[in-house]
């Protein structure tokens, strides 16, 4: 075949789906897996949410809509960043997405020419160091410290900047490893942006998901009219990850221009399922409770667990759903110590490094499974390390 464009070498895949086919590969040997490996909440999507995509497909509201959002939703999200941030946008700084990933993808490809520098959290969410390095812009992941609970530290973040400094990327609740930012670090960071002049792009899509910690968002200095953007969605608040649903609330001119990216590339996210995340906004929160209350005793559980694992040790994450223990005393990379766990005690975990070579030395457990399979899980990781 003919060579292809040069950016298709430089995009990279997920951890989380080459760990899972390892895992399937067992199962198809007949070996029982505990799975740790899927980042998505285990509960099923809330019945009213489904009900209103019903009534929205019987209502035959099954063709294009608005490419930015139907209204409806879009007034919604407004509500809703009222409610959660503080701020109120205007509705044509909201742009509704299938799902939260094109809200990575879109503005980073907005903001960020070839060579233009792009701050981001090492270990982080892959997307963000894969899509910087197909635009061909300047790689700079920023360590995250388990002495700093994790939490970006301000003073790291200004060591990274240059004058070609065009992005920071922030993820708070963190994927990896929990870790909420504190309020006045985010203040900090919002200075930073405007005195240097570059976008934030602050990837909230665990806010809902907290357990002690309070949720700050380094949007509300700007209100996401200069240089912030906002980034939710509903696949892990609403357990709805296959429904493909998120949204970004950003500068209008930028806005604007990733509405016809949107025009472009997808015409419109999906109309029906607009409906039901109107349904998940407006509606009871009750499963988000539940969900909540049931994601604390299991990050209690597994957190003591591995804890009791010799040669792990973790902190306690402060949200969403991912535990990120220590296993650098096993003298093994982590990417040894995963598979290790995996072929000798049956759990799939992911390793630290996939998220970065600062997650090196870390495995990453998704506790979106019952109590009793962490209690499993964790007694046949103490059998195979002893
Ligand atoms: N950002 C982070 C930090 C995530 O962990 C995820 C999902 N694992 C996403 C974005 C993408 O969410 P979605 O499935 O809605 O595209």
């Amino acid at each position: 075949m003919k060579k292809l464009a040069q950016g298709m070498y430089r995009i990279l895949g997920e951890g989380a789906f080459e760990y899972l086919a390892k895992a399937q590969a067992l199962e198809r040997q007949g070996r029982e897996i505990l799975h740790f490996e899927i980042g998505q909440p285990d509960f099923p999507t809330p019945q009213h949410i489904k009900e209103a995509a019903f009534e929205a497909i019987n209502n035959n509201f099954t063709g294009y809509v608005s490419s930015s959002g139907i209204l409806e939703l879009k007034e919604a999200i407004q509500e809703e960043v009222e409610q959660s941030r503080g701020y109120r946008p205007d509705i044509d700084q909201i742009l509704v997405l299938p799902g939260a990933k094109p809200g990575i993808f879109y503005p980073m490809m907005a903001v960020a020419d070839p060579g233009d520098e792009i701050i981001y959290p090492d270990p982080g969410f892959p997307t963000y160091g894969s899509v910087v390095k197909y635009l061909n812009a300047g790689d700079v992941p920023v360590g995250l410290k388990e002495e700093n609970e994790f939490r970006l530290n301000p003073d790291d973040i200004a060591a990274k900047i240059t004058p070609k400094t065009k992005l920071l990327i922030l993820n708070s609740p963190q994927n990896p490893t929990g870790s909420v930012m504190t309020k006045s670090e985010l203040e900090e960071i919002a200075e930073m942006a405007e005195e240097h002049d570059f976008f934030v792009l602050a990837d909230e899509i665990y806010s809902k998901m907290l357990y002690d910690a309070k949720f700050h968002s380094v949007t509300v200095r700007d209100e996401t009219k200069e240089r912030t953007i906002l980034l939710d969605g509903f696949s892990k608040s609403y357990s709805m990850t296959g429904w493909r649903l998120g949204y970004i609330v950003g500068p209008k001119e930028l806005i604007e221009k990733m509405g016809l990216v949107m025009i472009n590339a997808l015409s419109c996210t999906t109309s029906f399922v607009q409906k039901a995340g109107v349904a998940a906004l407006e509606g009871s929160q009750e499963g988000l409770y539940e969900m909540m209350k049931a994601f604390r005793e299991r990050r209690d559980a597994i957190v003591k667990g591995l804890n009791e694992v010799p040669d792990f040790s973790c902190l306690t994450p402060e949200g969403a759903f991912y535990a990120f223990p220590n296993i650098k005393a096993t003298r093994k990379t982590s990417k040894e110590m995963a598979d290790f766990v995996l072929n000798e005690a049956g759990v799939c975990c992911l390793p630290g490094s996939s998220f970065g070579p600062n997650g090196e030395g870390y495995l990453r457990f998704s506790y979106a499974t019952s109590v009793e399979k962490i209690s499993q899980a964790i007694a046949k990781i103490k059998e195979a390390m002893e």
